[in-house]
């Protein structure tokens, strides 16, 4: 993999390339945008490039250390993310201080040739004692050392660490682009290559999953019988929120439910052209204001039942169902 073989995102690439030619690399990068697009094959291939014997313009994939890095062992490349020294994550999801400790000692030695890179995914999921921690580490950056941050969600990151942080913004991959990408490597037929890259929303990895035969024919399923609730059917409502809240994509779901209501609203304004699934207007309300609070309240259980909060998912659902339900029929 070099940066030649990433889909998209070729201004960021660009950024980062010139930085290291010009030899003005930033110690500490975010990357924001949303899950699926890349942004941490774009940071591991900066960190095979940082260190790269022959690096021009581009890394070689042939020197020792391309070899290193290819293989995740490079002594010079630190991933990190919810899960403890092993790569075991951690129960509650979060990233623990001892963690930060770890990184900390890692990068305190200076190195012997190249930049030591620290990656850290999912960077919204440190504590707030690991969060305060790491802060020391990006007001004083060891001299070679560059430290990424990956994230989807940076509005959980504090704002001292994001203002201490170079910012690029990584946005959703074009359709075209994730649909080509995807039939040359999973053979699949061109119209079903799009009609995945279609629901994707620019997420390279949900158009895989969508890709799965079936799969969106599911969470659509799911979805009608969501928003088909009659009002105030309380019994349905809490049948279907404890079927839901047993499954393990129960947070995908809810992504899934959000575009159906968004939707609605795309319809509601007459631009049928950009709705992703056809027919999600059926059963939701017609009151632009009912789907925005509807949605508002799916991405609020959706958080929930999340790290740090764990709420109890089937309480979670069984309110989020009554209270969709309730405002169809009012
Ligand atoms: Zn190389």
């Amino acid at each position: 993999m070099s940066f030649k073989d990433i889909l998209g995102h070729t201004k960021e690439i660009s950024v980062l390339v010139n930085s290291l030619g010009a030899n003005r690399v930033a110690h500490s990068l975010l990357f924001a945008g949303p899950a699926g697009v890349g942004k941490r094959l774009v940071a591991l291939e900066f960190a095979r490039a940082l260190n790269c014997r022959n690096f021009s313009g581009d890394s070689c994939g042939e020197c020792a250390d391309c070899a290193l890095m290819d293989s995740s062992t490079h002594p010079n490349l630190i991933l990190a993310g919810p899960s403890d020294k092993e790569g075991q994550a951690t129960p509650e999801g979060l990233i623990r201080i001892e963690r930060v400790r770890d990184i900390q000692n890692s990068i305190k030695y200076r190195v012997e040739r190249g930049k030591k890179v620290v990656i850290i995914d999912s960077a919204d999921r440190m504590m707030t004692a690991a969060s305060n921690a790491f802060l020391k580490t990006l007001e004083e950056p060891p001299a070679d050392s560059v430290i990424i941050l990956v994230t989807s969600r940076s509005s959980d990151l504090l704002p001292t660490i994001i203002s201490r942080c170079q910012r690029m913004n990584f946005r959703p991959l074009s359709p075209g682009v994730i649909a080509s990408f995807l039939g040359k490597k999973t053979g699949l037929p061109a119209a079903q290559a799009h009609e995945a890259a279609r629901l994707s929303g620019g997420s390279f990895s949900k158009a895989l999953s969508y890709a799965e035969e079936g799969e969106y024919g599911k969470k659509r399923e799911i979805a009608l019988a969501v928003a088909g609730i009659s009002p105030a059917d309380t019994d349905t409502a809490l049948r279907l929120a404890s079927e839901l809240s047993k499954r393990d994509d129960l947070a995908e779901v809810l992504e899934f439910l959000k575009t159906w209501y968004r939707d609605r609203l795309v319809g509601l304004t007459g631009a049928e052209g950009l709705m992703v699934n056809a027919g999600a207007s059926t059963g939701v309300s017609a009151d632009p204001r009912r789907i925005i609070d509807s949605f508002s309240m799916i991405e609020r259980a959706r958080r929930d039942i999340m790290p740090p909060r764990y709420a109890n998912k089937q309480l979670v659902m069984e309110g989020l169902l009554m209270d969709l339900a309730g405002c169809f029929g009012a």
